[in-house]
């Protein structure tokens, strides 16, 4: 690819960001960074460490830790995915779990875990070519993205589609349901970084798209943006 660009998806929780990321990521050859994953990692810290209970984080201790936590990616090229580390343990499967997905938004308001992240993530986009999913990567981590998505679906099809990719006995689909519609609430309504469809932004509503229609939609536009400029 010879113009180097950013491109950032925001959306709802659970409406296939990541999935489109990937195909962009394979298609162009760019690198794919998942901003959730690095809030679940801080929050599978408070778990380890006692610092979340009940949606109530302790703030103080965090802080403290904040510094020490090293988060690290890489590409496992057998599944074609980028694992995410924290202070050197891969702890890939052990983020995507209900409980952290049950704490992550209490953790994600906090405005010095969000100052740090964003910092991170501009800090990976400098030197471009970089696709980012997440809340507020169109709004506040590249303002300036040269292409942004904003991506939803109805909640009761982004529930079935994440309680059948799942398959796990122990989580029911009103468990996941509930999830979706707590994060959606809080992640819109926190005072820093909300969720929010930048103005620039293209929307995409996938509850009736198949993947192959989307990924369609999607390519047609970077293509045009990668030869024109817009
Ligand atoms: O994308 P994913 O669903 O894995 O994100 C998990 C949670 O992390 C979201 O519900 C949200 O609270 C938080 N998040 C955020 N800002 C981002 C990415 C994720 O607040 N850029």
């Amino acid at each position: 690819m010879s113009k180097k660009i950013n491109i950032a998806i925001d959306g709802h929780s659970s409406c296939g960001k990541s999935t489109i990321a990937k195909s962009i990521s394979q298609k162009f050859q760019m690198r794919y960074i998942d901003t959730g994953a690095m809030y679940r990692a801080i929050t599978l810290f408070c778990l380890q460490n006692n610092l979340i209970s009940e949606g109530i984080v302790n703030t103080k201790g965090l802080k403290k830790h904040l510094d020490s936590i090293n988060l690290g990616f890489e590409y496992n090229s057998e599944n074609k995915v980028s694992e995410t580390f924290l202070n050197g343990e891969n702890i890939e499967n052990k983020i995507r779990g209900l409980q952290v997905s049950e704490n992550v938004s209490f953790v994600a308001k906090i405005p010095f875990v969000r100052k740090k992240l964003v910092l991170l993530q501009q800090e990976i986009g400098k030197e471009k070519n970089v696709v980012m999913d997440g809340r507020d990567i169109g709004t506040k981590v590249f303002p300036d993205a040269e292409i942004k998505f904003f991506v939803t679906a109805d909640v009761q099809i982004r529930a079935k589609r994440r309680f059948e990719e799942m398959n796990s006995k122990d989580v029911s689909f009103d468990q996941i349901l509930n999830n979706l519609k707590m994060r959606d609430e809080n992640d819109t309504r926190r005072d820093t970084n909300p969720l929010k469809m930048a103005e620039d932004a293209i929307l995409i509503d996938n509850s009736d798209k198949s993947l192959e229609q989307q990924n369609n939609f999607v390519f047609s536009k970077i293509e045009k943006v990668l030869k024109n400029g817009n």
